[in-house]
């Protein structure tokens, strides 16, 4: 049955929504495990809110082992049947798309009606590979035409290890289970401690939608879970968003099992803004989508801001004239802008990038730049932080600080921008503003990044793939190529003498 929930009215009612703590495992709910239970912090009060069950190694395996044994079925449904269960659960989603998006502002801050849109985005992409489920053909190979039978078939990989970060974990499980699924393999989601509670109760609604056991299972975890699944021999593929760094620990540790991986890492993106782009448009995008949004916990953000001289101080200006007017506060509050950002300790990891970027005179503060007080002193609310005049070298410019700070920079011509877009380890995202179509197109062309957006952003549509290049990952998520990551091509040859 479809579940539909009015917009909760406050974040009193949201926590009513919190799913029981558990783990789904092989069809079952498990509600206590061999690690330590966690306990959750609601961003924007400070207040505990609930202590989540996490999986321990033995859950890891029981959560493989469940999977494993659910593969054989699931590979052999009717691709029809496949594709039916998926479209049943995208309804249950939509369905309860108001009480998601409060599970995901209770669970990492984001304002309701940020979360409410991510939440259509993800029925979205459900939709998008249940319909593919029934059009993965393979192909003949003319080697030897009239002596032999040459095919590929695509085949699913068996288990698929799917982990996720905090900062849009409905999103991220989208990209990930539902083309998996949809190709056949089963699936193990580790979502983070941090924001377990949408994850929850869209496991709920996978079983509400007749997956069969073990088939989906649900184990949130901290990073040792998160190891544990990377290292096991019996996952076939993974598929991971999160830092960097961490990405690096998975590919090392699938690297032992020869497990191929998808990394979707971190991004320190650019907007490059040319002067005969309109400032005022271009200012008020910048400071909301480098800073505001998400509170600048985006892995694609354009957390760099480029300017071509002529319009710098213009295009500043405006940005900070927008931030300062940005309204931080309560997620369920319809007039906020920002929420907190996700815990006490990324607070102060970003307010202490600030501190040494102010230190270092890396750039010069314009505004923000200190912990919000008042009524959202008990809360993780940074101020958004905007630095002009950054040093291209500095870690303020080179680094992902996943939190409301942009880095503004002048160049002088089209070259100095595009060589500063692409001084990064990363290579994730790139934004051109500019009214020159021959501009635009040379300008993409050049840069190193897996996505490229014109004078505009697309809310990540399930049809073009998207993906990172450098330290910002490999492997794509969307289209047909974000489904081909789960399926592994066979090729028979049948001598036909
Ligand atoms: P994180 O790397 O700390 O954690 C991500 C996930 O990995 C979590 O589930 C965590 O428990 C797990 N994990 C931690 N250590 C692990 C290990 N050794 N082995 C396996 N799993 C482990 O990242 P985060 O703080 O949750 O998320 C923020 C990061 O995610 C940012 O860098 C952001 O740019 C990135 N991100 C990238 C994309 C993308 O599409 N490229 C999208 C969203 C977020």
């Amino acid at each position: 049955m479809t579940t539909t929930t009015a917009a909760p009215l406050d974040a009193v009612a949201a926590r009513a929504l919190l799913p029981a703590p558990g783990l789904l495992i092989g069809g079952e709910w498990l509600r206590t495990s061999s690690a330590a239970p966690f306990p959750h912090v609601d961003p924007a009060t400070g207040r505990p809110t609930a202590e989540v069950v996490l999986a321990g190694p033995a859950e890891v395996d029981a959560a493989v082992a469940a999977a494993r044994t659910a593969f054989p079925g699931w590979r052999r449904t009717p691709p029809g049947a496949r594709r039916d269960a998926l479209l049943r659960l995208a309804d249950l989603l939509a369905g309860s798309a108001s009480e998601l998006a409060a599970l995901t502002s209770v669970e990492m801050g984001q304002p309701f009606k940020a979360a409410r849109a991510g939440v259509g985005a993800a029925v979205e992409w459900f939709r998008y590979y249940a319909g593919w489920a029934d059009k993965l053909d393979g192909l003949v190979a003319p080697v030897a035409p009239g002596a032999a039978l040459d095919y590929v078939v695509p085949e699913p990989y068996g288990v698929v290890a799917a982990i996720i970060p905090w900062n849009g974990p409905l999103i991220s499980l989208a990209l990930k289970v539902a083309p998996a699924l949809a190709a056949g393999n089963t699936v193990v989601l580790k979502p983070p401690e941090l924001a377990p509670f949408s994850s929850l109760r869209f496991a709920a609604l996978a079983v509400e939608a007749g997956l069969p056991p073990g088939v989906l299972n649900v184990i949130p975890g901290g990073p040792s879970a998160g190891a544990a699944l990377c290292g096991h021999p019996d996952v076939g593929k993974i598929s991971f968003t999160g830092g960097s760094d961490t990405g690096r620990a998975v590919a090392t540790a699938a690297a032992r099992n020869h497990t191929p991986v998808v990394l979707e890492l971190g991004g320190k993106s650019a907007s490059l803004v040319f002067a005969d782009a309109d400032p005022a448009v271009t200012g008020k995008l910048a400071a909301l989508l480098g800073v505001a949004q998400n509170s600048g916990q985006g892995c694609f953000l354009p957390t760099r801001l480029l300017v071509e001289r002529p319009v710098y101080e213009a295009v500043l200006e405006r940005v900070v004239g927008v931030v300062g007017g940005l309204r931080l506060g309560d997620p369920f509050d319809a007039a906020t802008v920002m929420g907190p950002v996700v815990s006490e300790a990324a607070c102060h990891r970003i307010l202490a990038v600030i501190e040494d970027a102010v230190d270092a005179k890396a750039g010069r503060l314009c505004a923000g730049g200190r912990r919000a007080g008042g009524d959202l002193a008990g809360g993780f609310f940074v101020e958004p932080t905007v630095f002009a005049d950054a040093d291209p070298a500095s870690r303020l410019v080179q680094e992902e600080i996943f939190g409301p700070v942009l880095a503004v920079l002048p160049f002088d011509d089209e070259e100095e921008a595009v060589a500063l877009a692409n001084d990064t380890r990363y290579g994730l995202a790139g934004y051109v503003w500019t009214n020159d179509v021959r501009r635009a197109h040379r300008v993409a062309d050049a840069l190193d990044a897996g996505y490229v957006s014109v004078n505009g952003m697309a809310p990540l549509p399930p049809q073009a793939p998207f993906g990172g290049w450098k330290a910002s990952g490999c492997g794509l998520e969307g289209g047909r190529a974000g489904i081909d990551e789960f399926l592994r091509p066979k090729n028979v040859f049948v001598s036909l003498r």
